[in-house]
């Protein structure tokens, strides 16, 4: 059947094939500026499976990944404060200082999430060359014109600006989507430059055009894509949040300084609630990978939370269905420890099985049921667990040598009908996330997170 995604340029699930031999990928990557939350990762754990989906079908892929530490506004538009700013503001360091804590903690974060590197790892700031070269492009092929505070798109010069996000201009609100300047000439024209005025407090400046500023925040990714991918690449993702202004105005800028398409794919996940709310400061729910742990959940049981379900639909978190999830990766774990210590009768072919379910638009929903549905191989777990990066299998080996040398020494020890020390052993396999239980065909072990 091969793979098939839903593609938010056509609305419409398509067959994918790469257009070269390998799949180019470009993935939004977090503006490092604050801690992240749970929804932050929502994306990556999806887009994550995507790449391993691909894999699994024997394809090769290069990904690249942006890290936004440069000059992104708080609101969609060009006015608003500097997220940056504010959160060197907040913490009393300098911007660089934010980014460099804020991109280590995603990128532990990301590790812990087990997340295949991506190939490429792009800050925005080590771009500004390419975008001040890109806003010449546009420039010389007349899609821009300058104001008083920047270098502003003009959207009325890219006939399919409104196409991608289905956007309806004429009915364009000042305000509504993006700010109004009476120097704009159209609602919806953008700034893919901005100057900084001498009153204002902007750390991060290069010049351009004589004066000091700093690039448009869309920019970036058409910059990057253009230097480490080239248009138009396979695979473009991110949140369902990006469509109306964000890619919309990527494949504006990509158009106008380069000619051409920007991706052959789009992908967009949807949001997570939490408790049927948005995740927001002020409703206190901004929970941390680092909040679920102090709870008891590893980013491991998020992970299969987040899989559980479709990264179209809207998810709820809660944490009953956290418990839930954490279940059923142990239950998983104690199936392959299972396969590790006895033979067990399994299913032919239930990894082809997967594969055709996380093929269909990535449903790894119905890849859950059918691994809760079957008899799986040794095999197919090592498959699946490569497949869902849950480390599922990495930890075992690992635990395989402590544990049998203590598991041999509780069975001399009943042998010898010392049950003083085979409880001790048990307690201390216990403190090592290891049960045992005792069967009618010996002692066997099971995860005890
Ligand atoms: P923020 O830093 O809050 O603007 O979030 C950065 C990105 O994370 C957004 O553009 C979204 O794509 C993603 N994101 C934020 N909140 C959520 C959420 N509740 N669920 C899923 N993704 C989210
Ligand atoms: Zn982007």
């Amino acid at each position: 059947m091969g793979i098939r995604l839903y593609n938010t340029s056509t609305r419409k699930l398509e067959n994918f094939r790469p257009a070269g031999k390998v799949v180019k990928i470009y993935t939004c990557g977090p503006t490092v500026y604050s801690e992240p939350h749970i929804g932050n990762f929502a994306a990556y754990a999806y887009w994550d499976f995507l790449v391993r989906t691909l894999k699994a079908n024997g394809l090769k892929v290069k990904r690249v990944l942006n890290l936004t530490d440069v000059g992104h506004l708080v609101s969609d538009g060009d006015t608003g404060d500097d997220k940056l700013e504010k959160g060197a503001m907040r913490e009393g360091i300098s911007v660089w200082e934010v980014a460099e804590r804020y991109i280590k903690r995603y990128l532990d974060y990301y590790g812990e999430m087990e997340f295949l590197p991506a190939d490429v790892v792009a800050r925005a700031t080590d771009y500004i060359d390419e975008d001040i070269k890109a806003v010449d492009l546009m420039t010389s092929h007349g899609y821009t014109y300058e104001t008083s505070d920047g270098v502003y798109f003009d959207t009325s010069k890219f006939p399919g600006y409104a196409d991608f996000a289905k956007l309806n201009l004429s009915g364009l609100q000042a305000g509504a989507r993006v700010e109004f300047s009476d120097e704009k000439k159209n609602a919806a024209d953008f700034a893919v430059w901005k100057f900084i005025r001498p009153s204002e407090q902007h750390e991060m400046r290069w010049d351009y055009l004589g004066r000091p500023g700093y690039p448009g925040w869309h920019l970036e990714c058409s910059s990057i894509i253009h230097k480490e991918l080239g248009e138009p690449i396979d695979i473009h993702t991110g949140g369902v949040d990006h469509i109306p202004v964000h890619h919309t105005n990527e494949i504006a800028e990509t158009y106008a300084a380069y000619g051409r398409e920007l991706s052959r794919f789009w992908l967009h996940c949807d949001f997570i609630t939490i408790d049927g709310q948005k995740i927001s400061k002020s409703l206190g729910n901004t929970y941390s990978l680092d909040d679920l742990k102090a709870r008891g959940f590893l980013p491991m049981d998020y992970k299969m939370w987040l899989l559980s379900g479709h990264y179209q639909g809207t998810r709820n978190f809660t944490f009953e269905s956290l418990a839930a999830a954490k279940q059923r990766r142990l239950n998983w774990r104690n199936r392959i420890a299972e396969c590790y210590q006895k033979d067990v009768a399994h299913d032919d072919g239930v990894f082809e099985k997967i594969l055709e379910a996380v093929n269909n638009n990535l449903n790894s929903a119905e890849a859950c049921a059918i691994i809760e549905q079957s008899n799986l191989s040794l095999d197919d777990w090592k498959k699946v667990d490569e497949l869902f990066g849950l480390k599922l299998i990495k930890d075992t080996p690992d635990v395989d040598s402590e544990i049998y040398d203590l598991l041999r020494e509780r069975q001399t020890a009943r042998e010898a009908r010392d049950f003083t020390k085979s409880d001790e052993i048990r307690d201390k396999l216990l403190t090592r996330g290891i049960a045992i239980r005792d069967t009618a065909d010996g002692a066997i072990w099971q995860y005890a997170e």
